[in-house]
Formats: C-alpha cells, structure tokens, sequence
C-alpha cells in the first residue's frame, strides 16, 4: 500500500478520482486516479494554484493535460478488470468486455 495515497489519506472525489484530504486543512495534495486497485498520482497541487481556482477546476484541468477523456471506469464482465469506458465495448454484446478479453470473445 502506498504510504502517502491510501483510503486512509484520500477521499472520493468524482468517478476514478480521489484527492488528498489534506486539501481541506491546508488547500495542497495529491490528485490520485484510482485503477485496478492502486492510487496513481496525477499531480501535486500547490496551495497558490488553488488561489484563483477551485479544486473541481484544478482537477479537470490536471485530467486534460494526462489526456484523460473521462473519469469512469467500467468492468470487464470476461476478467473482472476495470478499465477506462474507451477500453471496453459495452455496446456489441450483452457483456461488457475489454479490449484483450474481446479477442477471444
Ligand atoms: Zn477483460
């Protein structure tokens, strides 16, 4: 587990992001996408960029510069990974299945 961006540390911010608690007290943290289980760390907000702007705006914008189109996650019905909403085909069968498990679908 990771020492800094863990469920004790974090809270559900919106979809697959979580954002340190310590934005509350101290207006910095981590902002952390949630994927299969583990915290990624998508940047370090500094209390000076939350001056002009509020944390929701910070958030999206840290999700456009990662190239980040959504904030779902959808699971594989095949292997039970989760996976960005583009990896997986909800639309062709009635499972939903992921790129890799498609193949032998
Ligand atoms: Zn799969």
């Amino acid at each position: 587990m990771d020492e800094w961006n863990n469920y004790e540390t974090l809270e559900h911010h919106e979809g697959m992001i979580w954002v340190s608690k310590l934005f509350k007290t101290e207006n910095r943290g981590n902002i952390c996408m949630l994927k299969n289980g583990h915290f990624h760390v998508l940047a370090y907000i500094a209390p000076a960029q939350l001056k002009t702007k509020d944390l929701n705006t910070v958030v999206m914008e840290t999700l456009n510069a990662a190239g980040i189109r959504n904030m779902e996650y959808i699971t594989c019905s095949i292997c039970g990974k989760d996976f960005d909403e583009a990896d997986v085909n909800i639309v062709d069968y009635p499972d939903d299945v992921c790129i890799s498990c498609e193949k032998n679908y």
